[in-house]
């Protein structure tokens, strides 16, 4: 035997019954949502420059420097299997002029995301995302609006235990003179840091609050904390982003350590982690990048989105796959029935009468074949027989048991027949 192929590690196949659950979330829960509040849906490519995202999330971060998939193509370009969402969106912006539409922009997408993680519950290399992103306004209501949605996603798809951190980290002079200072405070308490926090300490200060490191923790306890120097403007727009969440019965909790792994993000930030979840407790996340747009090569455009882990809804949700649904008809084939004839009425009983129709397809025997109509819940079965232009059907109400015999079916009418007795089981 040739040697079994596996799906590569960290990734999954999505058989039917998980099948079902995402395209319940986005079809019932995500799509009306978004719809609602006025998002209109986005697909970019799956691959984009690898300097969109060296750019876009920055070189500093763990995204860009240890997990994306790069490569390069026959053309010698280097492409990057996409790591997040939201730079690809404002590429998409740039490009295709939405500047110049009413703002905000609003669009929402799905769809696969790509990074080489270490493998674990809840932690994949090809996992799937739904996101918001708003571009053209930095109104603090825009805010509260794609907070709100991502909440009521969260709420509707039926994700318990969850929780909302929110911060703000800020802009301007504020942010980078706070920056400083906090760079100063870890030079300072160096000994205590983790080598890969020393290691950022120019590069990237603020990640040193999202480390698991204790003494890393034990050093942060005391640091200055970005929230209390940030400027007035700033201030009055977390306010005020706040006070909308409240209005709206969104529960949150201020969170003054709170950062992101990416580095494109200004003013509001905030996650939703799940108590349903394990390690990997993060449901989904994002915030404010109003300079993003503009480091992309557009014109200077704030914007706000968020992302969530569609594994990550479904596990917090700990969702039962739906039924599939139950055949009106099973077609079961009595010895030496016409073929043609029946396969002819399987369609018609689909096509023309719209009702969800199998017939038998693996050569079962007629126990057998009543044995898979029973499994698969069938509402009626029909059983054809008879002879080319001569046919005989039985149709039996697998609830009642009732059975309704139709013999000498020549006419051309016969399969409206049948279907009017299978449409008659299936309503009784
Ligand atoms: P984490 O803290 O779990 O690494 P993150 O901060 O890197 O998450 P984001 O980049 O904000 O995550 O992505 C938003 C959401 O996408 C996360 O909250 C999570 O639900 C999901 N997600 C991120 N990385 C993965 C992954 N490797 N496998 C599965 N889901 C993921
Ligand atoms: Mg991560």
């Amino acid at each position: 035997m040739a040697e079994k192929l596996q799906a590569p590690r960290g990734t999954f196949d999505v058989l039917p019954d998980s099948a079902a659950l995402r395209e319940r979330l986005l079809e019932q829960v995500a799509s009306p949502l978004f719809s609602q509040a006025g998002y209109g849906r986005i697909e970019t490519p799956t691959f984009e420059d690898t300097a969109l995202f060296a750019r876009g999330v920055g070189e500093s971060t763990d995204i860009v420097s240890k997990e994306m998939y790069s490569f390069v193509d026959q053309g010698d370009r280097s492409l990057t299997l996409r790591p997040e969402g939201t730079a690809p969106v404002c590429r998409a912006y740039v490009e295709h002029g939405m500047h110049k539409l009413p703002q905000p922009v609003k669009l929402w997408y799905e769809g696969p995301f790509f990074r080489q993680e270490a493998p674990q519950a809840g932690r994949y290399r090809q996992f799937f995302q739904i996101g918001a992103e708003a571009l053209g306004s930095d109104d603090p209501a825009l805010d509260a609006e794609s907070i709100v949605l991502a909440a009521r996603l969260l709420e509707r798809a039926g994700a318990g235990g969850t929780r909302l951190r929110i911060g703000s980290l800020g802009s301007g002079a504020e942010r980078a003179e706070y920056s400083e200072t906090l760079k100063a405070y870890l030079r300072e308490n160096a000994s205590g840091l983790s080598e890969d926090v020393v290691a950022r300490i120019d590069l990237n200060p603020l990640r040193a609050f999202d480390a698991k490191h204790e003494g890393t923790q034990a050093v942060l306890a005391g640091a200055p904390r970005l929230l209390d120097s940030i400027s007035a403007e700033d201030k009055a727009h977390f306010e005020e982003v706040l006070a909308l969440l409240d209005a709206a019965a969104v529960e949150y909790e201020v969170d003054t350590t709170l950062v992101r792994g990416l580095d494109y993000y200004t003013r509001t930030l905030f996650e939703f982690t799940s108590d349903r979840l394990g390690a990997q407790s993060g449901v989904g996340g994002g915030g404010r990048y109003d300079g993003l747009v503009e480091m992309l090569g557009g014109p200077a455009t704030p914007g706000i989105g968020w992302a969530a882990g569609i594994e990550r809804i479904l596990a917090a949700a700990e969702a039962e796959a739906p039924p599939a649904q139950e055949p009106a008809a099973y077609v079961a084939l009595d010895e030496g029935a016409d073929r043609t004839a029946a396969f002819a009425l399987l369609l018609k009983l689909r096509e023309v009468h719209g009702l969800a129709a199998q017939i038998e397809l693996a050569g079962r025997s007629m126990k057998g074949q009543l044995k898979s109509a029973s499994r698969l819940g069938a509402k009626t079965l029909v059983i054809f027989g008879g002879e080319r232009g001569q046919y005989d059907a039985a149709v039996k109400n697998m609830q009642t048991g009732e059975q309704t015999e139709l013999t000498g079916l020549t006419a051309g009418d016969y399969f409206d027949r049948i279907a009017e007795h299978v449409l008659a089981g299936v309503k009784a």
